[in-house]
């Protein structure tokens, strides 16, 4: 096995220099990581698998950040393959032959019915070194709205058949990947209380559709870039996906990436130490500012018709801020009654008012004269002049009473005179005045 894209460069310059055997051996010794040694006989440019990873279910129960918060904690340019729906004896042993080449690990989620189908499939990954989980035992993409007790039939054909197929049916791995990705709060609660490991991915190369084998090259290196590390979803029951995966992983090699096997804890096999943290794909760093907005409450809503009325704790008040808020006082529901009742000629208008006058059909110029004519004492009509005498007296030709009364009939519905002095009742602008001046 070799450790690294640098291992295996080192390597093949050793091999160039000293030949294949003495370069094997050197390669080996110059492996600095933690990666299990292990060479590729016949091999000597694969990929080859850098480390194994052990993960305890228990304490990490959901990952791949296609759909979960955590997923494996895998250094910088470390990949994981995992492959779905097989066996399928037509490619599996395809994709097989492929990463022996290459001397990868792998992880696939078989089918129940495929197992049982081809229990030989299931043996032979087995025997090469690979992860076994499952897959359910029909592969329904409906297993985020099924019965829980139909999920869980799924779940448990895919496994009784899987561990059927195996000789050692302890080689089981407690790995499950739902159909399709069709998660659902229940059946993972199911999955989890069982210890067994949720399993998404953290991206895929499309290839279970109706794309070419370039395309699905395209996809898995271009969303491995993007990520700089992660699981991968491939399916071992495609054909596009057999004549994808060896420039998959040629490219893989070139870009200096490097093949994690996960395989589950045991009693033997303690979990790979790691800091929570490591679990996120992008954990952060002493660069990367740790604020964050603060999370959204996980509301609970009661079946009400009707809300309650928020009280003053509600509004998360602080003893502090309190004088801000309107007071609770017991006595606030007396106020209203309590409040003295304004006198009607509080809202009295007085009669002859422009305001009163425009009630009626008069035009407004023709209301202006008639109040001014009403509000005028006569002292000041003899200081006007003689122009202004004469255009009052016309407008007075009715009184303000007489054209309230015959005219409209809000009038009758106002205050005596006597509720406001003429003194103080405010003056309606002299249009006609001002027009003169202006002249
Ligand atoms: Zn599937």
């Amino acid at each position: 096995m070799i450790g690294s894209s640098v291992v295996a460069r080192t390597r093949s310059w050793i091999v160039l220099c000293l030949g294949s055997f003495l370069g094997g051996f050197l390669g080996v010794l110059t492996i600095g990581s933690p990666a299990i040694a292990a060479d590729c006989p016949g091999h000597p440019d694969a990929l080859g698998t850098s480390r194994t990873l052990v993960v305890d279910p228990h304490e990490h129960p959901r990952i791949g950040t296609m759909q979960y918060r955590e997923t494996l904690p895998l250094k910088d340019h470390e990949v994981v393959l995992t492959f779905d729906d097989g066996p399928l004896p037509k490619y599996s042993n395809q994709v097989l032959q492929i990463l022996a080449d290459e001397c990868i690990k792998a992880t696939f989620f078989i089918i129940g019915e495929q197992a049982k189908a081809n229990p030989e499939g299931v043996r032979k990954l087995v025997a090469a070194g690979h992860t076994v989980g499952t897959h359910s035992m029909t592969h329904p993409l409906t297993m985020d709205r099924m019965p829980l007790d139909k999920a869980e039939a799924q779940i448990n054909g895919g496994i009784e058949w899987t561990s059927a197929a195996m000789t050692d049916p302890s080689k089981l791995a407690p790995f499950f990947r739902i159909p399709g990705l069709m998660r659902a709060d229940g059946v993972e609660n199911v999955l989890i209380s069982r210890g067994i490991q949720v399993w998404s991915a953290d991206f895929p190369a499309d290839d279970w559709r109706h794309v070419s084998p370039d395309r699905v090259y395209q996809l898995a290196i271009q969303r491995l870039e993007a990520k700089g590390k992660g699981i991968l979803l491939l399916h071992d029951i495609q054909a596009r996906t057999v004549a994808a995966l060896p420039k998959i992983i040629r490219d893989l090699k070139a870009r200096g990436y490097r093949i994690v096997h996960v395989v589950p804890a045991t009693a033997e096999q303690l979990a790979t130490p790691t800091t929570p943290v490591e679990w996120l794909l992008h954990p952060p760093t002493e660069t990367t500012p740790i604020a964050r907005w603060p999370a959204v409450p996980n509301f609970v809503f009661a079946q009400t018709k009707t809300l309650p009325a928020p009280s003053l704790a509600d509004l998360n008040a602080q003893a502090a801020h309190q004088p801000l808020l309107p007071r609770k006082t017991m006595a606030l529901a007396n106020v209203a009654a309590t409040l003295p009742v304004p006198g009607r000629d509080l809202f009295a208008i007085p009669e002859g008012s422009v305001e009163v006058l425009l009630s009626t059909t008069l035009s407004r110029r023709a209301a202006t004269r008639l109040a001014m004519a009403a509000e005028t004492p006569p002292a000041a009509k003899v200081k006007a002049g003689k122009w202004h005498a004469r255009r009052t007296a016309r407008a007075a030709h009715g009184t303000p009473n007489h054209a309230a009364e015959t005219e409209g009939t809000a009038a009758k519905s106002t205050a005596p005179k006597s509720a406001a002095p003429k003194s103080t009742a405010p003056r309606p602008t002299r249009v006609a005045s001002l027009k003169k001046r202006a002249q």
